[in-house]
């Protein structure tokens, strides 16, 4: 079982590492690379209609799953307690997405973050 590290960070590391999952609890938003290796980065917004992160004290859960149809790889993982957990199927997928409206990873709020820096 491939897993992640979480990291409670205040602003975006210039350089992400990989297997790393980094949250800034001040921007609601959690950020990886994407576990397939592919190098995308993975902006997951945290809100009652986006993401949800829960925190047990050692490791984090991310509902629901993670769908990289946005890039090359379309991966699409599920994050629990800092364990990846590959979809089986699309159908999986697309049926936990059926409950709520569709949501997909963004990568504006990273852009506006790098801005604000220069
Ligand atoms: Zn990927």
């Amino acid at each position: 079982m491939k897993t992640l590290k979480h990291e409670f960070i205040e602003f975006v590391p210039d350089v992400l590492e990989e297997g790393v999952l980094y949250i800034s609890v001040l921007h609601c938003s959690a950020i990886h690379k994407c576990v397939c290796g592919c190098g995308n980065e993975v902006v997951t917004p945290i809100s009652p209609d986006d993401w949800q992160l829960s925190f047990n004290g050692k490791s984090v859960t991310l509902r629901p799953s993670i769908g990289n149809w946005n890039f090359d790889c379309k991966s699409h993982y599920w994050i629990t307690n800092n364990e990846i957990r590959h979809a089986s199927s699309w159908e999986e997928y697309q049926s936990e997405f059926e409950k709520k409206k569709e949501i997909k990873p963004k990568r504006k709020w990273l852009r506006l973050k790098k801005r604000k820096k220069k």
